[in-house]
């Protein structure tokens, strides 16, 4: 069998960290098996869907590097739905019904207060066609459910293992609204036919939906693709994340400096069995894929951990891999300034702050005046090697009697102006003698 898989956004909003998860399994599994990969724009909800988003959402899966080989759009689709749509209407498995939103409402209410399960009656298949005409002559405009049969239906969930959703517990679903658009759900059903998609893998909050769509499939006359449930991501604190999802957009994260790879690797292991480690290529990620690893309850999601791996992918990143960016920068040939540094940047912008400090001109933060020009006066002649650092504290320690912090933060103060930073011992050489001289004088060079 052909693997395809697809991921099918709503275009009502930007792609977070919630959505990509789905994005992201369905394109490594697709990958990992040699199959192929569609991005469906489920875009049937013509007043909400904007351009702007669907632009965004390739902008946010170019950047990740999920790309996808082939492409569809719900809404240049219509006539095929809706030629499908005649066929169920003549079938009988597809009916009008009149209820309000108000009246639905009520009705649910009556059911549970009697400790019923809330599923509709389908009151609508008693009407008459006097009472549809009168309904109708009204101005009311009916929506349509789809008639479930009342059996129970099973799939062999590869996240969840064996499933079984009894249809008598699930309301006939509605396919069409009142004006005549459609839900997601049987468009949804009659493109996974029609792309030949393999594996539908999507969050868990789609179990229900996926009874209903399996007996629309066979409805059809098709073979229900395999089903693969993930579970859905919570906040640290187990909280709902739907309200924060605006924060935790995946363009948020670029703005914010998060490299793409740290947000794959953290997304592909979040919630699984694997360690949340930073992955410099999507190959390894596949070799660790696979279903079973995925966990059954939510998945904690904390941006603070986001942003460790974000700090760890970079402190493990060679220097070929980034020497187009730093040049970008007006950073040039700089594997040595790289590799000294690299090890102390959270962000990739905070090069430019150690690029400066090398190449000045900065501050130098002088505390003690005499203990800097005792410093001075024992400063090696260049060019320094990475033996230099360790000859010069020797020597200053020997003028000054100071050891430890005592000795270094001074030095690294007036060297670098920052209390913290890369090893001096890799930085001493970059900054290089004329430098060193003028700033342990407290000179702005
Ligand atoms: N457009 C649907 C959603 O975003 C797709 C669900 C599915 O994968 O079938 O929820």
């Amino acid at each position: 069998m052909t693997v395809i898989t697809r991921f099918a956004p709503s275009p009502t909003g930007k792609i977070h960290i919630g959505n990509l998860r789905p994005a992201l399994i369905n394109w490594l599994y697709a990958r990992a098996e040699g199959g192929q990969f569609m991005l469906r724009i489920d875009d049937t909800d013509l007043e909400r869907s904007k351009e702007e988003y669907v632009d965004g959402i390739k902008a946010d899966l170019t950047w990740l590097g999920l790309t996808w080989d082939f492409e569809a759009r719900q809404s240049t689709r219509f006539d095929k739905y809706d030629a499908v749509v005649e066929n169920l209407k003549a079938e009988g498995r597809l009916y009008p019904c009149y209820e309000t939103a108000d009246e639905l409402d009520r009705k649910r209410k009556r059911q549970m207060s009697r400790g019923l399960p809330p599923v509709y009656d389908r009151a609508a298949l008693d009407m008459t066609d006097e009472e549809r005409a009168e309904l109708e002559a009204e101005g009311r405009k009916p929506h349509w459910r789809f008639k479930l049969e009342d059996r129970s239906v099973v799939w062999t969930d590869l996240v969840r293992g064996e499933q079984s959703i009894e249809a008598s517990s699930l309301s006939d679903p509605i396919l069409i609204r009142e004006d005549g658009s459609y839900l997601y759900t049987l468009p949804s059903v009659i493109d996974d036919i029609e792309f030949k998609v393999s594996h539908v893998i999507r969050g868990e909050d789609h179990v229900a939906n996926t009874g209903a769509q399996i007996q629309i499939f066979e409805a059809l006359g098709a073979q229900a693709p395999v089903f693969a449930h993930h579970n859905l991501l919570v906040g640290k604190e187990g909280e709902g994340l739907s309200k924060r999802l605006g924060s935790l957009s995946i363009s948020s994260f670029r703005e914010d400096g998060i490299e793409a790879m740290a947000v794959v690797s953290h997304a592909a292991s979040i919630g699984s069995s694997n360690p949340i480690v930073p992955h410099q290529t999507t190959e390894t990620i596949f070799k660790e894929f696979a279903f079973e690893k995925l966990s059954r309850s939510p998945a904690k999601f904390d941006v603070a951990e986001l942003e460790l791996i974000n700090a760890k992918l970079l402190h493990e990143t060679e220097f070929s891999v980034v020497q187009t960016r730093l040049a970008e920068l007006g950073i040039e040939g700089a594997e040595a300034f790289w590799d000294a540094v690299r090890g102390n940047i959270e962000k990739f912008e905070d090069v430019k702050l150690w690029w400066k400090v090398v190449n000045g001109p900065i501050d130098p933060v002088i505390e003690d005046a005499e203990f800097c020009a005792k410093a001075l006066s024992v400063l090696p002649e260049g060019p320094y090697d990475e033996t230099s650092w360790g000859t010069f504290t020797k020597a200053v320690k020997e003028a000054t009697g100071a050891k430890g912090k005592a000795l270094f933060q001074p030095l690294r103060l007036s060297l670098t102006g920052q209390p913290h930073g890369p090893e001096l011992k890799a930085l001493l050489p970059l900054i290089g003698p004329d430098r060193a001289a003028g700033r342990l004088k407290g000179e702005v060079v």
